[in-house]
C-alpha cells in the first residue's frame, strides 16, 4: 500500500528510509550528499548506498546503532518517571506501557530477546543502582497487572523477575513486607500468594546486604553460598533459614532507617564470615 511519496524519485511507496548523519558524511565522500532529502524510497536508498562500499555501509550503520543506544539508555530514566507519575495517578495501562518500554529499551542496549533481561548484566558495580530501579518497576507492574484476573498470567511472570532481580537489591526485603500486606486485599490472590511463597528461601541475605550495601559484596556472596551449600540440605540447616528470614526483614529495614549502626554490622559478620570458614 502506497502512504507516500519518494521525495527524490516522487513514486508512492510504503514507507522511507531515514539517511543517517553518519551515511550522509559516506554519501558526501562519493559526491552524492548535496541536496538529499532526510528520507528516501528503499529502491533510491539502494542506488544512493551501492556506490559506498561494504566497509563504510557497516561502519555507518554500526554508529548509528551505536547513537541510538546511547539516545534509548538516556532516555529510560523518563520512562521511569512517568510510569511512577501515572501509577501515582492511578493511570495503570499507561503506566504499565512506560515501565514495558523502560524495560524494552534495557532489552535493545543489552542486545538481548524478550524477556532475557537478567542482573547478571548489571553486576558491574557502576550499574548495580540500575536493579533497584528495575525492581521497583517490577514490583509496581505486579500491582498493576493484579487490577484484572485477566492479568494472572502477566502477573506470573513479573513475579518471576521480581524474584530475580530483587535478590539483588537492598530494598527486597521492604517490597516482600509491602507485598504480604498488599495480598490481603489483591485481586489476584493465588498469584501473590505464590510469589509470597517463592520469596520465602530465594531471598538475598537481607542483614548482609543492607550492612554492605551491596547484593554483591564477597561477603554476601560467601553467606548466600554457605546457605545453599551447608544449610539447605540440612533439616537443621532450614529452620535456621526459616527463624532467620522471619527476623532478618525487620533488621535489615531499622539498618536502612538507620546507617549508622551499619559499621558495626559489619564487623560482627566479618568475624561470624571468618569463623563460619574456619568449620567448613
Ligand atoms: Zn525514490
Amino acid at each position: 500500500m502506497a502512504s507516500t511519496t519518494c521525495p527524490l524519485c516522487k513514486s508512492p511507496v510504503s514507507n522511507l528510509l531515514k539517511i543517517s548523519s553518519g551515511m550522509k558524511v559516506a554519501l558526501e565522500s562519493t559526491g552524492q550528499a548535496s541536496s538529499l532529502p532526510p528520507e528516501v524510497c528503499d529502491s533510491c536508498y539502494d542506488s544512493l548506498t551501492g556506490q559506498v562500499s561494504k566497509g563504510v555501509k557497516l561502519r555507518v550503520e554500526e554508529e548509528a546503532k551505536a547513537k541510538n543506544k546511547v539516545m534509548l539508555w538516556k532516555n529510560r530514566v523518563n520512562l521511569v518517571k512517568q510510569g511512577r507519575q501515572l501509577m501515582a495517578q492511578r493511570a495503570f495501562t499507561e503506566a504499565a506501557v512506560s515501565y514495558q518500554k523502560y524495560i524494552k529499551v534495557l532489552e535493545i542496549v543489552y542486545d538481548l530477546k524478550p524477556g532475557q533481561l537478567s542482573p547478571k548484566i548489571f553486576s558491574n558495580s557502576s550499574k548495580s543502582k540500575e536493579l533497584t530501579v528495575i525492581t521497583t518497576v517490577y514490583w509496581d507492574l505486579l500491582r498493576i497487572y493484579d487490577t484484572s484476573p485477566r492479568y494472572h498470567k502477566k502477573m506470573d511472570g513479573v513475579a518471576k523477575k521480581l524474584l530475580e532481580f530483587g535478590a539483588f537489591c537492598p530494598i527486597f526485603p521492604d517490597i516482600v513486607r509491602k507485598a504480604d500486606s498488599f495480598s490481603r486485599k489483591a485481586k489476584n490472590k493465588d498469584a501473590m500468594k505464590r510469589f509470597l511463597k517463592q520469596t520465602n528461601f530465594k531471598r538475598g541475605c537481607f542483614v548482609a546486604t543492607s550492612a554492605f550495601d551491596s547484593y554483591l559484596a564477597p561477603e554476601v556472596i560467601f553467606l548466600r553460598e554457605f546457605r545453599d551449600q551447608k544449610l539447605l540440605p540440612t533439616f537443621t540447616g532450614r529452620v535456621i533459614i526459616r527463624v532467620y528470614y522471619a527476623i532478618s526483614p525487620v533488621i535489615a529495614s531499622f539498618m536502612n532507617a538507620n546507617k549508622s549502626i551499619k559499621p558495626i554490622v559489619r564487623m560482627i559478620l566479618q568475624q561470624i564470615i571468618k569463623n563460619l570458614k574456619k568449620i567448613s
